[in-house]
């Protein structure tokens, strides 16, 4: 690559993200150790990005970087776990330069402040291919409490953070499918191309929800997962769905769109309807809007209620009509 060595990489660049974990050795050993708080356990997961998939190689650099590690947040708090550590696993095209590397670092050191996890490791080799970055996360839950998909239950209430389908919207737009005003326009694609994972959430509703998954594939597709793992069936309302403001102004992108779009980041769960209550106090004290959307029932498979009150045809990997 066009760069300095990669023991000159890793020195400039990534050990200074190191410096808050005495276990990362600054970088200069083969790995990292790391001990989990009394009574927790360690929650492990990993996304990878590839250039010209994930994203296009023009866009910044920071914003690629904080999208890489969120993703993988996104997921421990699917898991109800705390952010604490992550690794770094980095292919560098020769179009790869300082200035990148350097935007790069920087929007990681951010994110470290922002959602408090510390960089211990990882590898940098180079690549005549697409840029591709991998990133290792790892959280703290008590022992034995990680939320998990399959513990939904007959008469669980089912609720979701946030608004859904701004970042399908932010793909269509760039993709030119979608018209909207400029100022529309780069709240939605700012919700694409960065998303925020719901890291205060996802803990706190540890003990509270029998299930949870975080909304990547869109909410039917992920409202399905839950419902197959937990051997169960929902039945969910459009009229209760969050849409935002902002995507109910697009042209060329409705309900179905927004329910069956990815890239969100939300939480979706499940709670038992006698602690439902308890939800909107705990959306209050960690400042997220959380929504009631439906409910968990025996009969397998995902029913939507339209706004006139008539069951829905849902497909698959969507809609047939809405
Ligand atoms: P080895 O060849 O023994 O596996 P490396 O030379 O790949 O070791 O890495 C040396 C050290 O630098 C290790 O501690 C490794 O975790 C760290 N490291 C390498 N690349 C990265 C990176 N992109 N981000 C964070 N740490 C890295
Ligand atoms: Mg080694």
């Amino acid at each position: 690559m066009a760069l300095a060595g990669e023991f000159d990489i890793i020195a400039r660049y990534f050990a200074p993200l190191a410096a808050g974990h005495a276990g990362a050795f600054g970088l200069s050993d083969d790995a990292a150790v790391v001990r989990p708080a009394e009574g927790c356990e360690i929650v492990v997961t990993n996304d990878a990005l590839v250039e010209g998939v994930h994203y296009l190689g023009g866009d910044p650099p920071g914003d690629i970087a904080r999208k890489a590690l969120r993703v993988n947040l996104s997921d421990l708090a699917a898991m109800g776990a705390v952010p604490r550590f992550y690794n770094l696993a980095l292919a560098l095209s020769p179009a790869v330069d300082e200035d990148w590397l350097a935007g790069f670092a920087a929007g990681l050191g951010e994110d470290q402040g922002r959602y408090g996890l510390c960089l211990i490791g990882g590898d940098t080799v180079s690549t005549p291919g697409p840029v591709m970055i991998a990133i290792t996360a790892m959280g703290e839950v008590p022992a034995g409490r990680a939320l998990r998909r399959g513990g939904a239950r007959d008469g669980d209430r089912i609720f979701v953070s946030g608004t859904i389908g701004d970042a399908g919207a932010g793909l269509g737009i760039l993709a030119g499918k979608i018209a909207v005003g400029d100022a529309d326009r780069a709240r939605l694609v700012e919700r694409y191309r960065v998303p925020s994972p719901r890291t205060a959430l996802g803990p706190a509703l540890v003990g509270l929800a029998h299930a949870a998954i975080d909304v990547s594939d869109g909410l039917l597709a992920d409202l399905a997962h839950i419902c197959e793992v937990s051997g169960r069936g929902a039945t969910i309302e459009a009229a209760a769905m969050p849409v935002s403001e902002t995507v109910g102004r697009c042209t060329g992108y409705g309900l179905a769109d927004a329910l069956s779009a990815g890239d969100d980041y939300e939480l979706l769960f499940t709670v038992p309807r006698d602690r439902a209550d308890e939800v909107h106090a705990l959306a209050d004290r960690v400042g997220v809007p959380v929504a009631e959307i439906g409910g968990i029932e025996p009969e397998r498979g995902v029913r939507l209620v339209g706004k006139d009150g008539d069951l829905v045809e849902i497909e698959r990997t969507g809609f047939r009509h809405f």
